[in-house]
């Protein structure tokens, strides 16, 4: 189902493409997993692992797609997930700060460490 012209406000968080995060809300709570993708205009994003639908297909032999049901990663709200600081290895929230030479980067709330390397 897709809703026509919805567009939330895009949500502070700092979550990216390949972030590792934890689903604190819904049918994969704790889990862990790679960000695969981030809609923006949304605010849901593709955990690896986590919030797996069993998806129809139909066969579409010109796309070299079989038909049955196979299992995918449905996107989740940006709100039911938290970045995993790579320092202290929890759940944080995400600041930004500059850099002395003036770089912006994101930074755990928690202990400091930058996301970015
Ligand atoms: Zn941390």
């Amino acid at each position: 189902m897709r809703r026509l012209q919805t567009r939330e406000k895009p949500a502070p968080l700092g979550i990216r493409h390949g972030d590792m995060v934890k689903v604190m809300a819904g049918r994969s709570k704790g889990k862990t997993g790679k960000v695969l993708s981030v809609n923006r205009d949304k605010n849901r994003v593709t955990v690896e692992h986590a919030n797996i639908m069993k998806k129809h297909t139909r066969p579409n032999p010109s796309k070299n797609v079989r038909g049955g049901i196979i299992d995918k990663e449905a996107p989740i709200h940006i709100s039911s997930v938290m970045l995993i600081c790579p320092g202290c290895g929890k759940h944080t929230r995400a600041g930004h700060t500059k850099l002395p030479d003036g770089t912006k980067v994101r930074v755990c709330k928690r202990c400091n460490t930058t996301f970015e390397s």
